[in-house]
């Protein structure tokens, strides 16, 4: 099996038929460009667990996806996407970035839901781009780019109502999309590491951001949307 990439939380492996990938999910977490990390037991069973869940929900949906099938505990199968090298960036919520980018105050509703687009590139540090960027370095057409926010609109809206029964609010999460074919599809992982989660009762943070912010344990607070989604 010949590792294509090794990434900060996943590793890419050649699949077994054409046009596949293996996704498989490592038990490190990295924050803040990698500038600060841990090795976490069971993270990679647990996000992995939780990514299929959500992508199959969102499959079913009629959103298509990279997800093909579950293989082990902790990989999935996945088709080969070309990625697009953005970070699609839905919030129903201020937090994070914006918070710190526009001043807004925590919390503050969005409604619609915003969407930001980040440029993927770990040396740039993930800037954000208008769309004039994304046309100058040709990352997306401009039909492509619509299709994108649709599809990303749309995901976030089947996970909030997902979520919402469960007493965890949908405040954000990053998606990453590709081609197949000409085809958008979603890629990556939908996981507690790519989306913030708040309680609806307490507030309290279910997602990365409690290690981003030594909150507490990052183990415990998977485990615990795991078992709220019923995947542990
Ligand atoms: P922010 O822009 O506030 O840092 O992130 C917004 C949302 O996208 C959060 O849910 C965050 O977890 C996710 N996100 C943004 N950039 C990245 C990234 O580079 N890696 C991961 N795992 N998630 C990201």
């Amino acid at each position: 099996m010949g590792l294509l990439y090794e990434g900060k939380a996943k590793q890419l492996f050649e699949g077994p038929e054409p046009d596949t990938v293996i996704i498989r999910f490592k038990d490190s977490v990295t924050a803040g460009n990698a500038a600060k990390r841990a090795q976490i037991a069971e993270k990679g069973t647990l996000s992995a667990a939780i990514s299929l869940k959500l992508l199959e929900l969102v499959g079913a949906a009629g959103i298509p996806t990279h997800l093909l099938r579950w293989l082990d505990e902790r990989s999935f199968l996945a088709r080969l996407v070309e990625i697009i090298p953005l970070e699609v960036v839905v919030r129903n919520r201020a937090a994070g970035s914006i918070v710190r980018r526009l001043g807004l105050e925590r919390g503050r509703a969005f409604e619609p839901p915003l969407i930001e687009l980040f440029y993927k590139s770990d040396e740039l540090g993930d800037p954000l781009l208008c769309e004039s960027h994304i046309q100058l370095l040709e990352l997306a057409r401009p039909d492509e780019l619509q299709q994108i926010k649709r599809l990303a609109l749309q995901a976030q809206g089947i996970l909030k109502a997902y979520f919402a029964p469960l007493q965890l609010e949908l405040v954000d999460l990053k998606f990453e999309l590709g081609r197949v074919k000409g085809k958008i599809i979603l890629a990556d992982e939908i996981s507690p590491d790519t989306m913030r989660l708040w309680d609806s009762e307490t507030g309290q943070s279910f997602d990365k951001d409690v290690f981003r912010e030594d909150k507490g344990e990052l183990g415990a607070t998977y485990l615990e949307v795991a078992r709220r989604m019923g995947v542990r």
